[in-house]
């Protein structure tokens, strides 16, 4: 049975894993012991994995901050922003429709704390127009808040043309990049990108670690207050002592995102070209415009078959997901596809499968198989 659930999570690299356990078994030491050669070690390394961190999108290492992954990056990155917003009059905030709930939620309490929140539609392609958001801005946005690519579509957001719409002032920029960071690798260079949420476990590293990077514009000073206070780590920002193993691994996962990034690209076109195939053969639809889609992922619905009936047919033979997993605790509909206006049986209907470079052998053939009564009674239905 093949794994297609990778935009939930990813497995971990192997020599991503040997990385963790050495920095957590051998090398324990805490990098903020000033004492002793332990603590300076794992300083050393938490060091290092800055720079490997910041080098995916051309960052300082001293912009990173270290945090639990990117659930917490974006709490951080939105509600840390409200204290600033309210001294400076500045209380509207643009986003999407489409954006994880780890955005829309925090989203929600700044919008509960007396915040205008306006949530810009996407496209039936995915995607959102850059120049539908880049027109709300006003001269008392805070934040502009968008993905870089959806977790539930794999559709690439237009993040480029709308840094470059929004231009050289104010607002700040935040992207929420768990599932583009070190993937798409030119998506996130620009300068102007002021704030990045990334999570390694979406990166073939651990669960339970992450970034947010603040890109420092001039000589401002950072403008987002800690959620978490404490020993003042993370330059004041997320305070705790700093997961040594976990950061190491994030780094070495970095690393190798960017050194073997062309063959893991490759490596997912072939399987997206496998996926597509198999799409069309079942006579499904894909859910976005499939010029669009990043390349690890889709999202499709099959006529005549409901997402639980695909994922009973097929579970010997893969592991995919309906929807989106990580609000899979309800069942309820997608609001990303929701967002999208597809009609209910499309959304009842969707499937993600979701690959990476590690992806064995994929049964197609025995998917067809699978399907094949499905799909006949369907062209039957609606005959
Ligand atoms: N944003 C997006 C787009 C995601 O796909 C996810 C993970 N499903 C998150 C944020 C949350 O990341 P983490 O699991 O690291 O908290």
């Amino acid at each position: 049975m093949e794994y297609l659930d990778n935009n939930a999570t990813t497995p971990i690299e192997p020599r991503v894993l040997a990385e963790l356990l050495e920095f957590t078994e051998a090398e324990f030491g805490n990098a903020g012991s000033r004492t002793h050669e332990f603590g300076a070690r794992a300083k050393r390394r938490t060091n290092l994995a800055r720079e490997q961190v910041a080098a995916v999108v051309g960052a300082d290492p001293t912009e990173v901050i270290f945090t639990s992954g990117a659930t917490e990056s974006n709490n951080l990155a939105i509600q840390g922003l409200m204290g600033y917003g309210v001294r400076e009059g500045k209380k509207h905030i643009v986003s999407t429709q489409i954006e994880h709930k780890s955005v829309l939620e925090p989203l929600a309490r700044l919008s509960a704390a007396g915040f205008e929140i306006e949530l810009v539609p996407p496209r039936s392609s995915g995607a959102v127009d850059a120049e539908r958001v880049a027109a709300a801005v006003r001269g008392d946005t805070l934040l502009v808040s968008t993905m870089q690519v959806n977790n539930e579509t794999g559709i690439v957001q237009p993040i480029e043309e709308l840094v470059e719409l929004i231009g050289s002032n104010d607002p700040l920029i935040h992207v929420d990049a768990a599932q583009g960071f070190g993937k798409q690798l030119d998506g996130l260079i620009h300068p102007r990108i002021d704030l990045i949420s990334v999570s390694a476990h979406k990166l073939f590293g651990p669960k339970g670690v992450g970034a947010l990077i603040v890109r420092q514009r001039g000589a401002e000073p950072a403008r987002i207050e800690p959620l978490i206070v404490g020993g003042g780590q993370e330059r004041g920002l997320r305070s705790g002592t700093l997961p040594v193993g976990h950061i190491a691994a994030f780094g070495l996962a970095c690393e190798l995102a960017v050194s073997e990034a062309q063959a893991r690209a490759e490596a997912c076109e072939s399987i997206l070209n496998q996926a597509l195939g198999f799409v069309d053969e079942a006579g499904g639809s894909i859910n976005g415009d499939r010029g669009m889609l990043l390349g690890n992922a889709v999202n499709f619905s099959i006529p005549g078959m409901d997402a639980e009936t695909f994922l009973l047919a097929t579970k010997s033979l893969v592991a995919v997901s309906n929807g989106s997993a990580c609000t899979s605790s309800s069942y309820e509909p997608s609001h990303v596809l929701m967002a999208m206006q597809l009609d209910q049986h499309t959304i009842d209907g969707a499937v993600r499968m979701s690959w990476s470079h590690l992806t064995g052998a994929v049964d197609w053939h025995g998917l067809i198989e699978a399907t094949r009564p499905f799909i006949q009674r369907g062209a039957l239905q609606e005959q």
